[in-house]
């Protein structure tokens, strides 16, 4: 099986089974799936992905 990678454009955690789907794409957690739109600039997994650029 191939490994997967968060959605999430600034992500570059792993993504499995267990992990959230929306729109036919594969986010390693909630943040990441609502695009940080909660305003928070990880995704819990010690990544910055929702840091504004
Ligand atoms: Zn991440
Ligand atoms: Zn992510
Ligand atoms: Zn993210």
């Amino acid at each position: 099986m191939a490994e997967q990678q968060c959605a999430c454009p600034k992500c570059d955690c792993s993504v499995d089974d267990q992990s959230i789907e929306k729109d036919g794409q594969k986010f390693c957690s909630e943040a990441c799936a609502i695009a940080h739109t909660d305003g928070s600039t990880g995704c819990g997994h010690n990544c910055s992905c929702g840091k504004p650029a």
